[in-house]
């Protein structure tokens, strides 16, 4: 992101838009501070131009698109940072509490192990053990239905929209 910009501000906008767009529609909120997010658009775009993915701006990418599945935004670790934290670990995403002015975004830890080595049942892997049983809880959305496999329920269901206290621990 600190190369010199090559990326027209025409493409760098449909994209921000688009983004924008199918984050309200699931429930998931852009950064408000449009620059830095426009910032961080032109980072996913000049990561899909260079790996051939939008792999996160934030991070070091490896060029191996296996081995950084987990990284090609929106992470594995947006929903989880977005509940603890308030925001990605980018803050490209922010939650109802930052936008609202609630919650400040503070400086994210990153959550991904060291070289991206995911322990296995967590979302990049597939959610369940050989015998049938989910190696990480899952969350019932009460209004709608909707399940997820994850450690904490997401903060807005993104079929629904309900909140996070409608969610109901399914397994
Ligand atoms: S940290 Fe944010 S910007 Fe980076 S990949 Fe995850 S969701 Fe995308």
């Amino acid at each position: 992101m600190s190369e010199e910009s090559t990326t027209p501000p025409e493409k760098v906008d449909a994209l921000y838009e688009r983004l924008d767009r199918e984050a309200e529609a699931s429930g998931y909120h852009l950064n408000p501070d449009r620059e830095f997010t426009r910032g961080l658009v032109e980072g996913l775009i000049t990561n899909e131009q260079r790996y051939g993915y939008p792999a996160c701006p934030c991070r070091l990418a490896t060029g191996d698109k296996q081995k950084d599945l987990d990284i090609i935004c929106p992470c594995d670790y947006r929903d989880a940072d977005l509940v603890d934290w308030g925001a990605c670990y980018c803050a490209l995403y922010v939650s109802d509490e930052v936008l609202d002015g609630q919650r400040e975004v503070q400086s994210i830890p990153e959550r991904r192990p060291p070289g991206g080595e995911r322990p296995q049942g967590s979302p990049a892997h597939a959610p369940q053990q050989p015998g049938g049983e989910p190696t990480l809880p899952v969350w019932r959305c009460r209004v709608c239905g909707y399940l997820c496999a994850r450690e904490k329920p997401p903060g807005v269901c993104p079929i629904c929209k309900a909140k996070r206290d409608r969610f109901e621990r399914f397994w």
